[in-house]
């Protein structure tokens, strides 16, 4: 990511430094009707990382990230797997302020915000990103394969060792409510399945190799 001369090496920054810059951040036109900056909320450092799309009108309001009817139906799905919010989890969007009328937010917002995104990764270091809806798939990984054909796949946050994988997002599963085998809501729930055996495994890897350190 290239940084303008003259901004701060966010990189180079204490996470909560970079915090306070994003919330007095001008950089792209969103700054403009946003109330507040909705950065991002969860452990730091985490193995589990959420990308969502962009705030919403209660997220907004409040400063903190899906806590709206989608946020809601989010913590109801992560719950359901025992993965707990805030605890087991750090949660951001591709940009952090809302976009008037809930649009989807424009290439251009996505990389001017992408720096703290950038940051982000590197504080929390997570062992899994879940990318939830198109928007976020775009941003991250620049390919334009529908959500329904790529959801659910393990891959790679480019340049990295991280691993990625799309999920539906919950304000898509409000309009898809159906729990029925094959649906998206039912798909969602053996994605999150996978992610939990994933983590689960991680966190044994780590224990493992801390008994072999002692
Ligand atoms: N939808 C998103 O993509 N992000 C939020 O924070 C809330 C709703
Ligand atoms: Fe800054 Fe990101 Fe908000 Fe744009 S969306 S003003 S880049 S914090």
């Amino acid at each position: 990511m290239d940084l303008f001369s003259n901004e701060p090496d966010l990189l180079s920054l204490p996470y909560e430094e970079v915090e306070k810059i994003a919330s007095t951040c001008q950089k792209c036109p969103l700054s403009k009707e946003r109330t507040k900056v909705v950065f991002g909320n969860g452990p730091v450092p985490c193995n589990l990382m959420l990308i969502g799309e962009a705030p919403g009108a209660d997220e907004d309001l409040q400063g903190l990230p899906f806590v709206g009817r989608a946020g809601q139906l989010l913590t109801q799905i992560l719950a359901s797997v025992g993965i707990n919010r805030p605890d087991d989890i750090y949660i951001t969007n591709t940009v952090k302020c809302r976009p008037p009328e809930n649009r989807t937010p424009l290439a251009t917002e996505q990389e001017a915000c992408a720096p703290y995104l950038e940051a982000q990764i590197k504080f929390v270091r997570p062992k899994i990103i879940l990318l939830a809806g198109s928007p976020a798939v775009k941003a991250i990984l620049k390919t334009d394969e529908p959500i329904t054909a790529i959801r659910g796949k393990w891959l790679k946050l480019p340049g990295t060792d991280i691993s990625v994988m799309p999920i539906f997002h919950p304000a898509y599963l409000l309009r898809n409510p159906s729990k029925e085998k094959g649906k998206p809501k039912w798909q969602t729930w053996q994605d999150m399945q996978e992610v939990k055996n994933a983590l689960e495994y991680f966190r044994k890897v780590t224990e493992l190799s801390k008994e072999s350190e002692d």
